[in-house]
């Protein structure tokens, strides 16, 4: 038995700007995504190759908030975040401020696997990359019409903003994520984001630290994270989920809705989170109006993507 589940950020497009054509190209993209994924835990492959395949999917795709589609920062620049993480060794890697990295999910698989190192950061990473043997891209592979807009009704003020709204004085999410258990038993999950448009002095998100955006633990669950970064820091959101479900003892939804729905919540910290527990049950709750999503179980045998 296996289980998968992805996600394509927090906060969509409202519901009443979502013109059909459009939420059709997003349940596609969902779609192919979650397939990249499935097809690797299929044949019997592993969480952590399952997850980083339908990450790098979403990286590719410029309607998230992610590799391709990464929105700018205060200077005019993309720089992206992403992590991944092993539930059976609780092992690790993390990549933040890269620049010309196309899929800064498999950079973070790099160093989980080829470094001594659990987080590499900017020129570093980039140095790294290129020892092995990463092709780097041009700036001008991240130009998206729609982010420059977004950045554009920012740019000259001292915010900054959250993904994927039309109206950037309403901000909303828009990173990628993925959880799988595999027919091993094994856990994993991965999460990718270009972060906050218009943002500065070299801020990160919760995206690339480990216990914050993503987390995995065979002994309870893996768990991937979107939304207003600062407050998935400030609770450490996917350890939370984790700590719950070991030394509490409670069920992956309690842990989800509890966190999710009640805590965060109470602090006014907008997101959403996706869980594979290791029964390969899986929770995907959000606390905005809606979050890009879709999951397959292999007893149940369908994919399921949504949006609201
Ligand atoms: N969590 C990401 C960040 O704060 C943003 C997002 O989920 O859209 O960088």
């Amino acid at each position: 038995m296996f289980t998968i589940a992805i996600h394509g950020g927090a906060g969509t497009l409202s519901k009443s700007a979502m013109m059909p054509e459009k939420e059709t190209a997003y349940r596609q993209a969902l779609q192919k995504a979650i397939e990249a994924g499935k097809n690797i835990l299929e044949k019997g492959g592993e969480a952590l190759d399952a997850v980083e395949a339908a990450v790098i999917e979403l990286e590719n795709c410029p309607l998230f908030n992610a590799g391709k589609g990464a929105v700018f920062n205060h200077k005019g620049e993309h720089e992206l975040d992403a992590s991944i993480m092993c539930g059976k060794n609780t092992s690790g890697g993390a990549v933040a401020g890269v620049k010309h990295i196309m899929n800064p999910i498999s950079l973070a698989k790099m160093v989980l696997q080829k470094s001594q190192h659990v987080m590499l950061i900017g020129d570093g990473a980039e140095q790294f990359a290129k020892e092995q043997q990463v092709e780097l891209v041009d700036q001008s592979y991240f130009y998206n019409e729609f982010r420059y807009q977004q950045w554009q009704q920012i740019k000259g003020e001292d915010t900054f903003a959250l993904d994927h709204s039309v109206e950037i004085k309403n901000p909303k999410m828009g990173t990628v994520g993925a959880v799988a258990m595999d027919v091993h038993g094994n856990l994993a999950a991965a999460t990718s984001t270009g972060g906050m448009t218009n943002k500065k002095w070299g801020r990160v998100g919760d995206t690339p630290i480990l216990g914050a955006g993503t987390y995995a633990n065979n002994n309870t669950c893996a768990v991937s994270c979107t939304g207003h970064g600062e407050f998935f820091i400030e609770q450490v959101v996917a350890y939370d989920i984790h700590c719950l479900m070991l030394y509490k003892n409670l069920s992956l939804k309690d842990a989800t809705e509890y966190v999710m729905l009640d805590k965060l919540k109470k602090l006014n910290a907008e997101g959403g989170l996706i869980v594979v527990d290791k029964n390969g049950n899986h929770s995907l709750v959000f606390n905005s109006e809606g979050m890009y999503r879709a999951h397959f179980n292999s007893h149940v045998n369908k994919i399921v993507t949504a949006i609201y």
